[in-house]
This record gives C-alpha cells, sequence and structure tokens, in this order.
C-alpha cells in the first residue's frame, strides 16, 4: 500500500474541507471494509484518508411520522436491528440482515453500502467499470456468471448493495454535503450505469460526503428476498425488495426493484402493475415475477438469474403479505 496524510475530522465541515475535486486523490474511510481492499489490491491509490468515523452527527436513526433518517455512519446491523426500522421499513432491515458476515454487519456502514464499489471481477483486476481490455470488452465473451441481465451495456457489473433496491422502493433520498453546500438527490438518481470508462456508478461528486439516508413512510408490507449461492462470505445472486400499499385485500399501489441484475437497483414496473386491483396469492406473484424478468437480456453464463429473480420477486411478495416465503 502506497503511504497517504490521514486526517481524523470530528465534523462535517472539517471532513469536506478535506476533500478534492477529483475521483482518486482523496477517500472518505467510514468501516473500511470495501476502502482497505481496494487499496490493499493498488485499485485505489490515495494520498489522504479522510476517517469519518469520529463525526458523531453521522450517528443514529431517528424517526418522525413522515420518515426515516439513517446516518452515513449507522452499521448494518444496527439498521438490521432497529425496532423502528423492522416495523415500518421490513425491507431495509431485510436487506441490511441478509449480509451474511456478521463482522461485515458491525463494521460496514450504511453510507458505505451505498458506495461500496462493484465486485465485478474484471473491475477488481484492474479492467474498469466497463472491463475493457485492448479496446474490447471482456465480459459478454468471458465469464460472465455474476453480471448484469440488464441495462445492456457498456457496464455490465451489477451494483453490488443490498440496501439500493429496497432504498428505491421506498423512494428514498441521500443528503450529499460539500464545502460548497448540501443537496439532496433520489437513491434511484444516485446509483448510474456508467457509459464511458471515466464515468463513475453513482452520482455522487468527490467532494460531498454522504451524511444521511432519508426514508419517506410508505406501503403497508414490505419485504426483500435475496437468492444466495450460499450463506457465507458473499453477495446475493439477485434479489427482489417489494413495497406495497394494501387497500382492503388488494394492492393499492406496488414498488418491485430487483438487485445484483444490473449496474444500478433496477425498477420493474411491469411487475407492480400486474398487482394493482390483485390479492397477493402465489397464482399473482408468480405472474408479477415473469412480469419482473421481460425485457431481460441474459449473457452467455447467467440465463439461470432470470429464474433466480423471477422467485426472488415472487418470495419477497408473499414474505411481505404473509409473512412467509
Ligand atoms: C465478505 C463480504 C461480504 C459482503 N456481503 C455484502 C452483501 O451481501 N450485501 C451488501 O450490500 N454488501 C456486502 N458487503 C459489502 C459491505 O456491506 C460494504 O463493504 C460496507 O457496507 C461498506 O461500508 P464501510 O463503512 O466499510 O465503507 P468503506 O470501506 O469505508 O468505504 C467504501 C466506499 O464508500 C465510500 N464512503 C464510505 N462512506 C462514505 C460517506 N459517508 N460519504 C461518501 N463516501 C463514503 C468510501 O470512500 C469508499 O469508496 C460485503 C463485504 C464483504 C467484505
Amino acid at each position: 500500500m502506497q503511504s497517504f496524510e490521514y486526517a481524523n475530522p470530528t465534523t462535517v465541515q472539517e471532513a469536506t474541507a478535506q476533500l478534492g475535486a477529483s475521483w482518486g486523490h482523496t477517500y472518505v474511510l467510514a468501516g473500511g471494509t470495501d476502502l482497505i481492499s481496494l487499496m490493499k489490491e493498488h485499485l485505489e491509490t490515495p494520498r489522504r484518508v479522510v476517517n469519518i468515523k469520529n463525526i458523531k452527527e453521522l450517528e443514529g436513526i431517528s424517526k418522525t411520522c413522515t420518515e426515516l433518517r439513517i446516518g452515513a455512519l449507522v452499521t448494518m446491523d444496527e439498521v438490521a436491528r432497529n425496532a423502528e426500522v423492522r416495523a415500518g421499513w421490513k425491507a431495509i432491515a431485510d436487506a441490511a440482515e441478509g449480509v451474511p458476515s456478521p463482522q461485515i454487519r458491525h463494521v460496514g456502514t450504511a453510507a458505505g453500502d451505498l458506495c461500496q464499489r462493484p465486485r465485478c471481477w474484471y473491475y477488481r483486476q484492474g479492467f474498469g467499470l466497463l472491463a475493457m481490455k485492448d479496446g474490447q470488452p471482456l465480459v459478454p465473451n468471458g465469464d460472465n456468471r455474476y453480471h448484469a441481465i440488464f441495462g445492456g451495456g457498456p457496464a455490465y457489473f451489477v451494483s453490488a448493495s443490498s440496501l439500493g433496491p429496497a432504498l428505491v422502493a421506498y423512494g428514498a433520498r441521500v443528503k450529499l454535503v460539500s464545502a460548497k453546500g448540501a443537496r439532496e438527490m433520489p437513491v434511484s438518481e444516485f446509483f448510474v450505469a456508467p457509459k464511458h470508462e471515466t464515468a463513475r456508478e453513482v452520482a455522487m461528486r468527490p467532494d460531498e460526503i454522504l451524511t444521511e439516508i432519508i426514508v419517506p413512510a410508505g406501503g403497508t408490507h414490505s419485504a426483500t428476498y435475496e437468492v444466495r449461492q450460499k450463506m457465507a462470505l458473499d453477495w446475493p445472486l439477485v434479489a427482489a425488495a417489494v413495497v406495497v400499499e394494501m387497500k382492503g385485500t388488494a394492492v393499492g399501489s406496488a414498488k418491485v426493484v430487483l438487485g445484483h441484475v444490473a449496474p444500478t437497483p433496477w425498477p420493474a414496473p411491469l411487475a407492480a402493475r400486474a398487482l394493482i386491483g390483485k390479492s397477493i396469492t402465489t397464482a399473482s406473484a408468480e405472474a408479477a415475477g415473469k412480469a419482473a424478468v421481460e425485457g431481460a437480456q441474459p449473457l452467455s453464463h447467467n440465463a439461470y438469474k432470470v429464474q433466480l429473480a423471477k422467485v426472488a420477486v415472487k418470495r419477497a411478495l408473499l414474505e411481505a403479505a404473509h409473512g412467509k416465503a
């Protein structure tokens, strides 16, 4: 690892004053579960690291009657176990609980989960977000088992964030603060599918800190269902987050968002539409799962993900409505 300056601010103002105008020079350090490995692998070689873990204003979960606020430093374990989150925003708690390693859940933060870099093995081997070698994309004819089935390139990695789909389903926003001021952005716009090699996968600027996640109240029922190859140190193969507003026994409105199928959390409006006016049964949940994968474009080795996505949507809906998948 190359040597770097280390800053230990105690306020957001001090921290943002340390950040730079371009990616690569300075990085924010939270739990370090991703950044440290990127630095050890020389994928990131910052000249300055700004530790934000001593900034008290970034801690804590709070709830009003209209929204939930999750501080940047709240760990995935705190999100999973928080009683307010479990009661009112179950899909988010499910997603955080799904991270299988207790060590990662206790150290990794909610903001870090959104900002973690893709796990695509070509990216992690230094071929960039578009996985190019000698001007040619490596993924379409390469080992694309865990890559995207939606989006159509040129980026084929899948967003690694487990919280992302649930936050998009709830219409959550992130607060981004720089030395110049603060702005809020829908989580659905925070994640971006890069179109060229120097683009990033998030719309955050290098001089910004993600300070909190703001989630509106919404939906009478919700759940996240993940399909994993193993319950060990790994990411899901596919996930589905659903947020449903029931009117009596019928669905009044629904949001269905797939995870780990595209470079961003992937909304499935056809699945949501298929549910309107229906009660949630095995048959209607199956039909929604089928609708969710319309337009999927699997690569040479990942067609299995289409079936997993159908199953994830069906089980998330049954879990949301009846507490069983
Ligand atoms: C073995 C393993 C299994 C995992 N499984 C899953 C899984 O199933 N699902 C899942 O979603 N994740 C999974 N993760 C990822 C884990 O959840 C993330 O690494 C963690 O949440 C990142 O948080 P952190 O605080 O450690 O971030 P760091 O490593 O400190 O930072 C990660 C990135 O985010 C940036 N960053 C962090 N906080 C901020 C902020 N507040 N503002 C601006 N930028 C910021 C950093 O600069 C860096 O680029 C796994 C990780 C490992 C190692």
